[in-house]
């Protein structure tokens, strides 16, 4: 039996588009297929929504949450296994006690498994451990003709790459076997450096290497010698200490921020003071792992700060050999466009792996927030530009309005990817308008 559609409101993150959609509620596995026998059209997941842009965007939406059991956990090995609308918060709330945490982990809890596999989010330790599929030893994907298929690296290994930053596209995610890591507590032991212009950051990223995390906020305005300045957040797991998170107030923004509140001149105040507040050079503390990892999630909606018309975050990531020139050319337009924003964050990748679609590359990742503005877009397009000639690409996760050719030029593995989808029969059952708009 299949539960009626319910017609729903919905966006990404960014709260950009809004749309109305046919929205089917799953508790269980086998409610998804009688779906795509008895509607037609385009179906794709949504599932926490965080994604910012319009991935888990569609006329028909499946929605993953209530698909949230925790199937089985080893103890001794740190391996779990749970349905796909499990969230990462849930995960952390069972398993941290017992000595366990993520892998990799993105800047919110608030996502889902599925959704943390379909984009192959990063963490602040992806120079070590690499994008979240690293943690997937192996899951099972319902594709177009009903078969249920568990793959993995090993065993149907064209569909797992596919699926791993494949954003929905390949099939619904239904289940998947992960690897925690042991943790001794539910802290972090950070220092905090502050840089004074994009060279001493980059040259702070690399040698502070070794340690498992690191994540920079840069003052996006400031400019000449300034440029680039930062603090760099870097950070390792507390060896003692308790394994229960300190309660965390959380607060919430209750109405649409109106939109003249951010404008380049509040942006620019506020990156003066943030920069302004850390006073020493060098600073050592413990935190928790909720300060250190999720700190924009004690403040709930936090997405209404940018006004009724929503916003985007723009991230790409550059290769390492043109970071610096490709940073300081992003950085100067940035500058001279007077679109500041107020979350400008920087981080080193690893290698790249083999998943088709996944965004990392070996380099420089920067994140931007921008209010939504009518002028906003060509601004984009021209990062866009400067991103192409740097051999860079753009954050599927978070887009919303890159153009189809910047996104082919971009994505070496398209190619393999469309022929897994074709393979599979995914390309005429899921489609969000992302994927319609790429073309992918
Ligand atoms: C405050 C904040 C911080 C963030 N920080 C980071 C970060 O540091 N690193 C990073 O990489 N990302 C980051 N993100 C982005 C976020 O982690 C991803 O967009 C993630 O995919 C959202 O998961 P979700 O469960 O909300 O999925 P949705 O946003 O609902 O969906 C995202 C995509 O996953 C697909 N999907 C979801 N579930 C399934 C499933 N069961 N089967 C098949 N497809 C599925 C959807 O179709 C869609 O394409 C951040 C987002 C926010 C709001």
């Amino acid at each position: 039996m299949t539960r009626p559609a319910l017609p729903v409101f919905i966006s990404g993150w960014g709260r950009t588009p809004r749309i109305h959609a046919s929205g089917y509620e799953v508790e269980l596995p086998e409610e998804i297929l009688p779906l795509f026998q008895q509607e037609t059209g385009d179906f794709i997941v949504h599932a926490m929504g965080r994604s910012y842009g319009d991935s888990s965007l569609s006329r028909n939406v499946v929605l993953t949450r209530r698909l949230n059991a925790i199937l089985s956990f080893d103890p001794d090995t740190g391996i779990a296994v749970c349905e796909s609308g499990v969230s990462l918060s849930d995960l952390i709330d069972v398993f941290l006690p017992r000595g366990w945490f993520l892998s990799v982990t993105p800047g919110t809890k608030f996502i889902t498994v599925g959704g943390a596999i379909a984009s192959d989010v990063h963490g602040k330790n992806h120079h070590k451990a690499g994008c979240f599929s690293t943690s997937v030893i192996g899951m099972d994907v319902l594709v177009p003709s009903g078969q249920i298929i568990t793959c993995s690296p090993q065993t149907h290994r064209d569909l797992f790459l596919a699926t791993c930053g494949g954003m929905g596209l390949t099939g619904v995610i239904l289940s998947a076997t992960l690897q925690l890591q042991p943790v001794q507590s539910a802290f972090i032991d950070q220092e905090i450096i502050k840089c004074r212009n994009l060279s001493e950051t980059i040259d702070a990223f690399s040698q502070y290497h070794l340690l498992a995390y690191s994540v920079a906020w840069i003052d996006c305005l400031s400019q000449g010698k300034e440029m680039g300045r930062s603090l760099l957040m870097v950070g390792e797991h507390a060896q003692s200490g308790r394994l229960r998170l300190p309660e965390i107030r959380s607060h919430s923004i209750p109405f649409d921020v109106p939109g003249i509140c951010l404008n380049p001149y509040s942006v620019s105040l506020f990156n003066a003071l943030y920069y302004a507040k850390t006073r020493r050079r060098h600073i050592s503390n413990t935190v928790s792992l909720n300060t250190f990892f999720y700190p924009l999630d004690a403040i709930l909606q936090w997405n209404r700060m940018y006004g009724k018309n929503g916003f985007t975050q723009y991230q790409m990531v550059l290769p390492l050999e043109s970071s610096h020139a490709g940073l300081k050319a992003i950085l100067t337009r940035i500058a001279r466009s007077g679109m500041g924003s107020f979350l400008a964050v920087l981080k080193l990748f690893g290698p790249a792996n083999e998943n088709y679609l996944s965004f990392p590359l070996k380099g420089f990742t920067l994140a931007l927030d921008f209010k939504m503005a009518s002028r906003l877009l060509p601004f984009l397009d021209e990062l866009d530009r400067i991103v192409l000639d740097h051999a860079g690409r753009i954050y599927l996760s978070k887009d919303v309005r890159m153009k189809p050719e910047t996104f082919q030029k971009s994505y070496p593995g398209l190619e393999k990817f469309r022929e897994i989808r074709r393979h599979y029969g995914a390309t005429t059952r899921f489609n969000s308008l992302q994927s319609r708009r790429l073309e992918i």
